[in-house]
């Protein structure tokens, strides 16, 4: 009852339909798997079964399956913290990052990006509920982050990326996504259009969506209950 194949068609499912009510079509949002403590396995299976976006949080665990996958066509996305001493890792085997918020790390990985690959595709983190204990840009900074992406070519911004305060309200949820959709309508500009929202897990990607969602990133609802987080698992 429960293999991936099923759970990504009702996940399909409930994408359509809320697309659907939020007048929107599906094929604006994509979805990302993230398969942090999932084995390639998992990830090969869930490939075959239509997906093309994997996401990953921790470093040692990823590059075991960047290296098992290599035959596969994936986009590989870091959505996890990152930590100047491992900058070389994402800037050589990612596609993406998501979890940019910092100005040091953002020279390192331009510095770093491979000249015979196309530029990182970044999303800037915001702490949209500017909570003390979570990592991402104060909504204040954003303007100034993204005018230094004109020194940092090895970079190509696409958007911003926010891991709200944990809620099952669901009126709250989509109240710090439309403040996100509201600041990145605030900074976009012709040369940085920030057409990317990545916004939306497996509990509160419906609301995302009806806030204007362009990637969600979606790990138990596709993969199942994580029962560990260490590396390797
Ligand atoms: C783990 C993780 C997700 C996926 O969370 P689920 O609730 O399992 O869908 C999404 N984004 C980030 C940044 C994560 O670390």
């Amino acid at each position: 009852m429960n293999s991936i194949e099923q759970r990504l068609s009702e996940l399909q499912h409930r994408i359509t339909i809320a697309a659907a009510k939020a007048g929107r079509h599906t094929d604006e949002i994509c979805l990302l798997g993230v398969s942090k403590t999932y084995d390639a396995t998992h990830v090969e299976k869930a490939w075959r079964a239509g997906l093309t976006d994997f996401g990953e949080s921790y470093l040692q665990e990823a590059q075991i399956k960047i290296a098992a996958l290599q035959h596969l066509a994936i986009h590989w996305h870091f959505i996890g913290r990152i930590q100047s001493n491992k900058t070389r890792i994402i800037a050589e085997q990612f596609d993406w990052v998501h979890s940019l918020y910092q100005m040091k790390h953002a020279q390192r990985l331009n510095e770093q990006r491979p000249a015979d690959k196309p530029p990182l595709k970044v999303c800037l983190q915001v702490n949209i509920s500017q909570d003390p204990k979570k990592g991402g840009l104060h909504p204040a900074d954003v303007h100034a982050m993204i005018a230094a992406f004109r020194q940092w070519p090895g970079l190509s911004l696409q958007g911003l990326m926010v891991l709200p305060a944990f809620t099952q309200d669901a009126l709250e949820q989509r109240r710090a996504f439309a403040r996100l959709r509201a600041l990145r309508d605030d900074e976009r500009n012709a040369e940085y259009p920030l057409e990317t929202l990545s916004m939306g897990m497996s509990a509160d990607f419906e609301q995302a969506i009806a806030e204007g969602a362009t990637i969600i990133r979606i790990g138990t609802a596709l993969f199942g209950e994580r029962c560990t987080k260490s590396a390797g698992a």
